[in-house]
């Protein structure tokens, strides 16, 4: 725990899109049960179909929840300042999707669980952002059920470099090919071959698992229509 202080959870807040979305009365309401904690990389935050004790809204971090099958894991969503891990619990249904974890390492405002609950129970205005939410998310797996079955390692890779980026909210992030090649579903080389063509038309910046976006027109020639979508999505 960082802060526990109003007004380092008010800036926190002013930073997640969704929150933005409520009325001033009923984030008032939510952010006074809501802490600021800072989340490393790598971070588990929930066990593939284990409990959600907490519920998290990212600030620059970003989460990614994973399903596995012996030693491969594949991303299924990817959640940033534009909404929630752990949303189903509003709904009274504390289970994680998947293996949920901390890919970008930042900040996010966190509330327990039985809390979300109750308050989605008492906001109607925040029950129907959070269904709203949830159509959203189902919206980005199906899209990227898509993208798995008819685009390249390429888009793939500049679609996922794209949307990272606006969900940290920065050009600049720590990044392994190891991680992106789990995150887009693609072999290592593969991965590499797509950082390399980006590289050389000058849209990324990559050493030392630092990456920096130096052009996202650039980098957007290169994606398929999902980044679009998702993003127009949310
Ligand atoms: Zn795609």
């Amino acid at each position: 725990v960082v802060a526990r202080t109003d007004g380092d959870v008010l800036a926190a807040a002013a930073r997640n899109r969704l929150l933005n979305e409520l009325p001033e009365t009923n984030r008032a309401e939510i952010l006074a049960h809501a802490t600021v904690v800072k989340l490393e990389q790598g971070r588990e935050l929930y066990r593939e179909g284990g409990i959600v004790s907490m519920v998290y809204f990212p600030v620059d971090a970003v989460i990614s929840m994973m399903l596995g099958e012996g030693n491969t894991d594949i991303e299924i969503a990817t959640v940033g300042n534009e909404g929630l891990a752990g949303a189903s619990a509003t709904a009274g249904v504390p289970r994680a999707l998947g293996k949920t974890l901390v890919q970008v390492p930042g900040h996010a405002l966190t509330l327990n669980a039985v809390e979300a609950e109750r308050l989605a129970r008492e906001l109607p205005n925040f029950a129907l952002l959070m269904q709203r939410f949830m159509f959203a998310f189902l919206r980005l797996v199906a899209q990227g059920t898509l993208c798995c079955q008819l685009h390249s390692v390429e888009e793939r890779c500049a679609r996922w470099l794209l949307l990272c980026r606006d969900r940290a909210g920065s050009e600049e992030f720590r990044l392994t090919q190891d991680f992106l090649a789990t995150m887009v579903g693609a072999r290592r080389g593969a991965v590499n071959l797509a950082l390399a063509v980006f590289r050389k038309a000058g849209a990324i910046e990559y050493s030392y698992r630092m990456l920096k976006m130096l052009s996202s027109d650039q980098l957007e020639s290169f994606s398929c229509p999902c980044y679009r979508v998702i993003r127009e999505t949310f």
